[in-house]
């Protein structure tokens, strides 16, 4: 008698099909088996799922199509993965297919019973091969370095120690130096020498942050492990890299697993402890489909598979520091310290402001600031300029008229980009060629309004002008050769590999000054740099967005991290910030590095205003042609919801706000608004969430439904 199967498959998003679909299979299968199924006119990848098949009475079991094919030879996936899978699809309300498919790698999908078994057959990659240093000899002083174990500061042993001892999830709150990497290498060696078959999991927020990281952890252990024991997973890479790294990971070989936030939902099934570095980084959020926070899924899955979860961060997310407080306040996680950088002199970089109400008034470098860049030039330390916006100003003014660059396609300005004289909106993409006169009125005389990046590294390549770089005098060049002035930002590192050749440049110390965006202040160590300047902080100060502030905190504290990290020199670097506030409580507390005094400010003033952690909550979204269309679906949507789930348990507990435009309310011609639902109980919104999803597909289909192109539910959102 043939079986009858549930088999979760990849479905359109807000399909109607929610969970499995049945299908018949001759032989039983467990289980997380892969299968290949008949879906429509194609065949499709699936994956056998738990519980009963849906078993409509009035349908033929006989009409059920047959399950095609199993994958032989792949273990099935187990039952923790399937739990994950199945909290994650419940918690961000999407399809468990959705999210199950979308956490195997690609090339499953379409590999053949004999490519697989080629695939599984496959000698481990040679060891000598991909024991050295994977990306060449820059570095192989360094990899030598970490083969073996750094004696450990009293700080990390007493960190150890908690390691060893306690169990469930744990914040490491380390400042930048202090050695975090350090403490998890020896933690995953630990755990490796102890359990013969447990694995490791190491999530970094971004992909540029993954090749050295794999180079430290591959020297250290693929001597002892093989090289085979450490695998990447991220979505640089090409499907078969991923597929290779996939089943490595599924079969076990693969001991270490390093990766982005899809690294989360990796099948290993002896995961006994999972890292989370950065783990404030807004990158842990996915922003489209199932809009999951790989951090927050850390720390649910070290929860299912008993495995322990480090937390680490200089500047912790709010919300993990204030699970972290003492157990006896309520915490559940276990904070540990460590605020001294490793080394002997090393010591946080010294803080200044400079209080731009006292500059000349048009000056984009306060006169004191640009002094001190001009003599760490001339002692032959390099600077890093920091501006969070690209191109070369943000908007084109015409002087004539009132002509601005404005997007056609969007409620935003198209940023002038000198390099290549165009006007490029950063949210749609549309470019076009800068015009030589004003569009409008035909004047001449259209100029630039603001600054980007471009524009000031140009301008502090006339600043500098006038200097040498010390040592440079040749014979060819009597007077030594011009001060350069480098950039690192989206724009130019576009290229594969740009910035890893940027990097070097700065590095190898070619480069005076470095001007850049919030990626260079991320992860990369610039041990030469001893000034960082933010240019442009108050920004940040006065947006609606409650999380600017922590975010701002976040990046000056990276930033200032990136000084100095040499012990030499650290002596003296230093940290700059021009600001017309320089009293704020923020730059107050960043001038002490004190981390701690700052959350708990920002902590007094969300629980006063209701806010995260101390209120939970999650955002409709809408998009249509028309801003009317994407309203009324919203406000059908909470009507509904008024009206039909008044009597849901804790329904009294939920805030709907009404319907608002986005900040960027239109991009590519699309309309989009946002509504937020808020709970002060977790509980009492997932309930709510839960059973509006099917009032969501009902008004959808309804006349409100009309004109709308997306709808999405965002879970814990990370912007609003
Ligand atoms: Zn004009
Ligand atoms: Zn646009």
């Amino acid at each position: 008698m043939a079986h009858l199967i549930p088999v979760l498959v990849q479905t359109p998003a807000h399909s109607q099909i929610g969970g499995a679909l049945t299908y018949q299979s001759e032989a039983s299968l467990p289980p997380g088996s892969l299968v290949r199924v008949p879906l429509g006119r194609r065949e499709t990848l699936g994956v056998v799922w738990d519980g009963a098949p849906e078993r409509d009475p009035a349908l033929d079991a006989s009409r059920l199509r047959p399950v095609s094919a199993a994958l032989d030879g792949l273990p099935p996936l187990a039952p923790n993965w399937r739990q994950l899978v199945a909290f994650a699809a419940r918690y961000y309300q999407r399809a468990p297919g959705e999210v199950a498919l979308a956490a195997l790698p690609p090339q499953l999908r379409d590999l053949s019973q004999a490519q697989l078994q080629r695939r599984l057959r496959r000698p481990p990659v040679s060891r000598t091969a991909t024991a050295s240093a994977p990306d060449g000899g820059a570095s192989d002083t360094k990899s030598a370095a970490d083969a073996q174990a750094l004696a450990l500061s009293p700080e990390q042993q007493a960190v150890m120690e908690q390691l060893r001892q306690g169990n469930g999830t744990f914040l490491l709150f380390g400042a930048t130096g202090s050695g975090k990497t350090e403490v998890y290498l020896q933690c995953v060696q630990e755990l490796l020498q102890r359990e013969p078959s447990a694995q490791a999991l190491v999530m970094v927020p971004e992909i540029n942050l993954t090749p050295q990281l794999q180079q430290r952890f591959l020297a250290r252990f693929a001597p002892v492990f093989g090289a085979d024991a450490v695998v990447s997973l991220h979505s640089g890479m090409t499907n078969p890299q991923r597929l290779r790294s996939w089943l490595a990971a599924h079969l076990g070989t693969a001991r270490i697993v390093l990766g982005t936030r899809m690294a989360v939902f990796a099948s290993m099934p002896t995961l006994r402890l999972i890292v989370v570095d950065e783990e404030h980084d807004p990158s842990y959020k996915q922003q489209e489909g199932a809009r999951y926070s790989a951090r927050d899924l850390a720390i649910y899955r070290g929860q299912l598979e008993h495995a322990k979860v480090i937390l680490g961060s200089a500047t912790p997310s709010l919300e993990s520091w204030h699970h972290s407080r003492p157990r006896a306040e309520g915490g559940r996680y276990t904070r540990l310290h460590m605020p001294s950088r490793v080394g002997d002199q090393s010591r946080l970089p010294l803080v200044r402001r400079v209080d731009m109400n006292h500059q000349p008034r048009r000056a984009v470098i306060a006169p004191p600031l640009l002094e001190a860049i001009r003599q760490r030039v001339a002692a032959g330390e390099q600077s890093l300029v920091f501006l969070n916006r690209r191109g070369y100003a943000p908007v084109l003014q015409c002087g004539s008229c009132d002509w601005k660059s404005a997007c056609p396609h969007c409620s935003a300005y198209r940023v002038f980009h000198k390099i290549d004289r165009s006007l490029r909106c950063h949210h749609c993409g549309f470019a076009e060629p800068v015009p030589r006169a004003c569009p409008q009125c035909g004047n001449l005389d259209i100029a630039p309004v603001g600054r980007g990046t471009e524009r000031l590294q140009e301008h502090l390549a006339e600043l500098l002008a006038d200097l040498r770089r010390p040592g440079s005098q040749t014979p060819d060049a009597p007077l030594g050769s011009p001060v350069l002035v480098a950039r690192i930002d989206a724009d130019s590192t576009r290229r594969a590999g740009s910035l890893q050749s940027q990097l070097a440049q700065v590095h190898s110390g070619e480069v005076d000054v470095l001007v850049g965006t919030q990626m260079v202040a991320k992860g990369h160590d610039f041990r030469r740099i001893t000034l960082v300047a933010a240019i442009n902080a108050d920004n940040a100060l006065f947006s609606s967005d409650f999380r600017a502030p922590e975010r701002l905190f976040s990046l000056l504290m990276q930033a200032a991290g990136r000084a100095g990290r040499d012990a030499a020199i650290s002596g003296h670097s230093e940290m700059w910030i021009q600001t017309f506030q320089p009293r704020h409580p923020l730059f107050e507390a960043l001038k002490r590095h004190d981390y701690p005094a700052f959350a708990e400010r920002q902590l007094l003033d969300r629980a006063g205003a209701g806010l995260p952690p101390f209120s939970f909550q999650a955002l409709l979204r809408a998009e249509a042609r028309t801003q009317e269309a994407a309203q009324a679906f919203l406000d059908a949507a909470s009507t509904a919801a008024q009206r039909q789930l008044a009597d849901l348990p804790g329904f009294d507990q939920i805030t709907l706000y009404p319907a608002v435009p986005m900040a960027v309310q239109r991009v590519a011609n699309v309309e989009r608004t946002q509504m937020l639902v808020e709970s002060p109980s977790r509980k009492a919104l997932q309930t709510f969430l839960t059973a509006w999803h099917g009032l969501l597909h009902t008004v959808r289909q309804g006349e409100a439904g009309r004109g709308l192109l997306r709808w999405a539910v965002d879970v814990d959102p990370l912007a609003i």
